[in-house]
């Protein structure tokens, strides 16, 4: 009878604790830890696994020999010397675009903070020194082997969170860039459902595509900039992925924040909604990080965040996340 009653106890005690593991939000590194380290490099998707991230994102785009490189924009001038490097490779509206150039002539360039091309001034002037130390971009291969091999020497089980670029751009220049995609993460095991990824995409048609017409089975996050048509994105998509002034529309009068039924309506559809994003150093004035991430996580119930500051977003859910 007493070995029955402490099966049942520590039954009870495994359901409760998995519930509650299971209904934290995640923790979402936008282009890893990039408040501290330049967008998208190895570095900065190794401290963003360092200081607690559940999930690394990866914004991908096609290099001219079909390899798919982890960058924001399809332009390689905001975060490379691509400029200095080969000024005769500009395309006629001055840009230098990642398709013009093989890997290995990517791979020779240096990154480093998010500038503005004609200025050459950083977005984000707070964050790491311009140019400083040894940075360089790579491809979605080496950041899946990166992330699997360190979920292999520590023991954690980390997640990736690609985003394919400009699907119709890629598809006018001639390129299927989601096809690409998608027989990477099938060749590195990312193939259902019950795998550790979303795929995310600003593309409605594409997204429905890759559900519908290419049969894939993973996590599907809608990414949205203006409101639509949640039931129909319910129809094919995982999730969705707002911004933050989407959500919390403004202050009123009182200065409390005005909040839109977007979440709501995202779950009664049964949608997760993962906003973006937590900039610590980009907030309004007078809103302090505590206080939004008090709103968006334990007034609104979002799923997750994407945060440049993966530290930070941490923290919150592991301490101050009423669930
Ligand atoms: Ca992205």
């Amino acid at each position: 009878m007493k070995k029955l009653v402490m099966a049942l106890f520590f039954m009870i005690v495994g359901v409760t604790t998995m519930l509650s593991a299971q209904s934290l939000p995640v923790n979402i590194a936008h282009r890893g830890a990039s408040g501290y380290l330049p967008e998208h490099t190895l570095p900065a998707k190794a401290l963003a696994y360092g200081l607690g991230a559940d999930f690394l994102e990866q914004d991908v785009v096609l290099t001219k020999d079909d390899q798919p490189l982890i960058i924001h924009d399809i332009h390689l001038d905001t975060v490379t010397d691509v400029a200095t490097k080969f000024p005769e490779r500009k395309r006629e509206d001055g840009r230098y675009y990642a398709l013009d150039f093989t890997l290995a002539e990517i791979k020779s360039l240096k990154a480093c903070e998010r500038f503005d091309p004609a200025s050459g001034t950083a977005v984000f002037p707070g964050r790491f020194p311009m140019w400083k130390s040894d940075f360089r971009l790579h491809t979605l291969q080496e950041e899946i082997e990166l992330i699997q091999g360190l979920n292999k020497s520590t023991g954690k089980n980390i997640g990736i969170y690609p985003e394919i670029k400009d699907p119709a751009w890629h598809r006018e220049q001639g390129r299927d860039i989601t096809k690409i995609v998608l027989r990477v993460l099938s060749e590195y095991g990312y193939k259902t459902a019950d795998d550790n990824i979303y795929l995310q995409c600003f593309d409605f048609s594409e997204l429905k595509r890759i559900r519908n017409e290419l049969k894939c089975e993973l996590k599907l996050i809608q990414l949205i900039e203006e409101d639509c048509d949640i039931a129909e994105v319910a129809s094919y998509a995982t999730g969705i992925g707002p911004w933050i002034k989407q959500i919390i529309t403004g202050l009123d009068k009182q200065g409390k924040p005005v909040i839109s039924d977007l979440v709501e309506r995202a779950h009664q559809h049964k949608l997760m909604v993962h906003p973006y994003t937590l900039r610590i150093d980009a907030l309004p004035e007078g809103v302090t990080p505590d206080a939004l991430l008090d709103v968006l996580f334990n007034q609104v119930k979002i799923d997750g965040i994407f945060s440049d500051f993966p530290d930070v977003s941490r923290d919150f859910i592991k301490n101050r996340v009423k669930r």
